[in-house]
């Protein structure tokens, strides 16, 4: 099938061979920037992330790993410059070093400029000597806490130990490592300016979230709330901070801490609005694509993608879901069931 939508007027006139339009959505944001979650799995059960006994899908429903590599080839195709790998723990889904070797070529050719993931780190000293060879070159892991204890209450069933153990591991691969942490009142909000003095102190960059009402848990999420700008103002206590320029496209803003020399990311999504810069579009692991994190708008790529092999009827299909990217989310967290968006993280891939 002819695609359309890659003939302007100009490449038309020039007669030029047709690359593929990039993609840009009704509000003029290029999508540059490719989430994919590769399964909704994980080995640990983060409190604030999943419920103690969740339903997973069943296997049949997820892409298989060739599906996940044909559809990122299709956005790649289509001027998607960035993928990052997440799940649930992407690195926990079977083989999953078969799509890291399939996606590598696309940075080989020079079409892909970076290939990522986010961890929980669980499993890097088994995989990271792989990663790093395969071009990941930068990888974030998520740790929020460097208590043993409180480490495996949050998780409530990790070893902190193998963590850090797999975070070594991939230092010494090579990559360079951001730590992820999500500021949890009344459980870590004490600890995080010594979290950043770690961090820092091995030269790893450090970014914090603020929670997100993102499907059912047990716990009420206000009771974990801390606002990020709480946490910043104690931090400047102990820290001068100084504003970067840095921008990603995406919610992180960056200081420099003066003290460490390390830079800090804050992910503020319910106190800032970032959504006039998104560059990004989230693949859940069954297909689905989301045009924003906190929206419930979704795609149906799975159907499209095994109804016909032509990938010019894919394309055709992301061009269209791209039309329907919302101008911003409207997350909110209140004293209020059920959470503001029903998808827990690890579906649509955090
Ligand atoms: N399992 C991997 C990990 O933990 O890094 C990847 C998936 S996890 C869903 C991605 C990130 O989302 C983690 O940094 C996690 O802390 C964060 N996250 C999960 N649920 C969240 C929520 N409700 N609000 C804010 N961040 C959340
Ligand atoms: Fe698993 Fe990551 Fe969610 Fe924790 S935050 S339960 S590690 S998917």
């Amino acid at each position: 099938m002819l695609d359309d939508s890659s003939l302007t007027p100009q490449t038309i006139a020039a007669g030029a061979p047709t690359a593929p339009a990039p993609l840009i959505d009704p509000f003029q944001r290029a999508i540059s920037y490719l989430r994919i979650s590769v399964t909704d799995r994980c080995d640990l059960r983060c409190a604030y992330c999943m419920s103690e006994h969740m339903e997973f899908l069943p296997k049949r429903d997820l892409l298989t790993l060739e599906e996940l590599d044909r559809l990122c080839g299709v956005f790649i195709a289509r001027g998607v410059r960035k993928l990052r790998i997440t799940g649930g723990e992407p690195l926990v889904r079977r083989d999953i070093m078969h799509l890291f070797r399939r996606l590598s070529r696309h940075l080989d050719s020079g079409a892909l400029e970076e290939l990522t993931l986010t961890t929980n780190g669980t499993q890097l000293t088994r995989y990271a000597d792989e990663l790093a060879s395969l071009g990941v070159r930068r990888i974030n892991v998520s740790l929020d806490t460097l208590d043993p204890q409180k480490f495996r209450e949050i998780t409530r069933r990790g070893d902190l130990k193998v963590v850090l153990d797999g975070i070594a591991a991939a230092r010494a691969a090579g990559m360079k490592v951001k730590i992820n942490a999500v500021a949890l009142r009344d459980v870590n909000a004490d600890e995080i300016p010594d979290m950043i003095a770690w961090a820092h102190g091995l030269g790893m960059d450090m970014t914090l979230i603020e929670v997100m009402p993102l499907g059912e848990i047990e716990a009420d999420r206000t009771d974990q709330f801390l606002p990020l700008s709480v946490a910043r103002q104690r931090l400047e206590t102990r820290y001068t901070l100084t504003p970067l320029p840095d921008r990603t496209g995406g919610p992180a803003r960056y200081v420099r801490v003066e003290e460490t020399g390390g830079k800090l990311g804050f992910i503020t999504p319910l106190t800032h609005n970032f959504c006039e810069s998104c560059n990004r579009v989230r693949l859940t692991c069954t297909g689905q694509l989301y045009m924003c994190l906190g929206q419930e708008d979704s795609a149906d790529l799975r159907a499209v993608l095994r109804a016909s092999q032509d990938d010019a009827v894919l394309a055709q299909a992301v061009v269209e879901a791209i039309t329907r990217k919302p101008k911003g989310h409207d997350f909110v967290i209140e004293r209020q069931r059920p959470a503001a968006v029903p998808r827990h993280m690890s579906v649509t891939g955090g």
